[in-house]
């Protein structure tokens, strides 16, 4: 292990890409998590990832844990396909990388893949058992003359040379680190749930199956979006052949359902409806779609009843940073954006490894250690900004989005 020692707070998929990261590099890393446990709340299904999260994965995991990562990942024809309302598909809108190229459906690098988000999470756990801790809180930081000092809601403190904030839309590192740099509601509400493969199958259209998302919405620009997952190999036998010893829950193959829209179009405000039984949150998803003709209500109402979470959708507004010295973020800690892309998964892990390498850097006598973390900031303030304020626009058309401030 290095001289360098790095606290990441929150186990999230950037958190996790950058722990993995640093672990491959042989720095030192203590990531401090504040939910009890992996799977202490609902954080979502299917995920959409692109070159970015795919290229993070394969630099930052050991070669069998991203075996397993291929082996469980749907690659998808490389499509977003807009429904009418009674979801007959209108068009296929070929789905681009970064640099807006459009990757041919069975030629080239496969650029897009649906997975499972606890899958993919418990990949990035994988290995670090020793390094990741639960139930800590992190409140506040405070820079010392040698490092920096974090702060647990437990009165514990934890003491390390760098720390990243990597702790989610309502970062707390944030709020100290770059008090300028906002996150803002975006007018949205939306309800996620997930039907069993063989009950979807016969209401959805084949391209549901098939490309990175399928999505339909009427002239108020409530929508229903639907993905699948349907995994090449099970998480448990993946494991089992690629990476004997690392457990894996299994799951079976999916579609997720999300209905969404502006506020005003739900029957009660989100605060009203987050502690609505999921059944429930059901039962308002497909009653906003029961004036589409044909089967949209129906795929709602037959997901699993006990699937169903609110979404509460917030985007960050971008802005500069001050000059760093210990203290960084990385994605949705700073550059969180509404999931009509499907790209902040994407940018978080990009920043992981991102963060990982300059550290590296440091460690190799190559960079001090303002001058690595000031590189970092600038590219990913670049990408990341730039992926929100495009998530804004597209969700602007979409859903109605409410436009950034300026
Ligand atoms: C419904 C939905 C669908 C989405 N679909 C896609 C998609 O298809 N593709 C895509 O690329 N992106 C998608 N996204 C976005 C993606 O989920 C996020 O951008 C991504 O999870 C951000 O990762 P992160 O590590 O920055 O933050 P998170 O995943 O939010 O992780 C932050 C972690 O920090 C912890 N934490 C928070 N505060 C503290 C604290 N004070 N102390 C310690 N720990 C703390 C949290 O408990 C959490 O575990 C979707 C988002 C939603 C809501």
């Amino acid at each position: 292990m290095s001289e360098l020692k790095v606290l990441v707070v929150g186990a999230g998929l950037g958190g996790l890409t950058l722990a993995q990261s640093l672990r491959g590099h042989g720095i030192d890393v203590a990531v401090f998590e504040r939910d009890a446990g992996p799977w202490d709340r609902p954080q979502g299904y299917r995920l959409h990832l692109d070159a970015d999260a795919i290229n993070a994965a394969r630099e930052v995991l050991p070669a069998q844990l991203y075996a397993v990562f291929e082996a469980t990942a749907q690659y998808t024809e490389p499509f977003t396909t807009i429904l009418g309302t009674d979801l007959s598909v209108l068009k296929r809108l070929p789905a681009r990388d970064d640099h807006g190229q459009v990757w041919p459906a069975h030629d080239g690098p496969a650029v897009h893949a649906n997975v499972d988000r606890a899958t993919l999470r418990q990949i990035l756990l994988a290995g670090l058992e020793d390094a990741v801790q639960f139930g800590k809180t992190v409140q506040r930081y405070e820079n010392t003359a040698d490092g920096v000092t974090a702060y647990f809601t437990d009165g514990s403190t934890a003491h390390g040379d760098v720390l990243a904030g990597a702790d989610g839309i309502r970062s707390a590192v944030r709020r100290h680190r770059a008090p300028r740099c906002e996150t803002v509601d975006a007018g949205i509400t939306a309800i996620y749930g997930r039907l069993p493969m063989a009950v979807a199958e016969p209401l959805v259209p084949a391209e549901t199956l098939t490309d990175v998302f399928t999505i339909a919405s009427d002239e108020r620009k409530v929508f229903l979006g639907l993905g699948s997952v349907r995994f090449p190999t099970s998480p448990a036998q993946a494991a089992q052949r690629f990476a004997p010893g690392t457990s894996m829950s299994d799951q079976d193959d999916y579609v997720v359902t999300i209905v969404g829209g502006r506020h005003e179009f739900f029957p009660a405000t989100a605060a009203g409806m987050r502690t609505l039984p999921a059944e429930q949150l059901r039962g308002i998803a497909a009653g906003l779609l029961q004036n589409w003709p044909g089967g949209a209500a129906e795929v709602v109402g037959n997901a699993d009843a006990a699937s169903f979470f609110l979404v509460e959708m917030y985007t960050s507004v971008p802005a500069t940073l001050d000059a760093p010295t210990r203290v960084t973020l990385l994605g949705d800690a700073i550059h969180a954006m509404t999931p009509t892309l499907g790209r902040g998964a994407n940018v978080a892990m990009r920043d992981g490894a991102l963060l990982g390498r300059a550290l590296k850097e440091v460690v190799d006598g190559g960079l001090p250690l303002a001058a690595a973390l000031a590189g970092y900031e600038r590219e990913m303030t670049a990408y990341g900004f730039s992926v929100v304020r495009q998530a804004a626009r597209i969700g602007r058309q979409r859903m109605a989005q409410n436009a950034l401030p300026e």
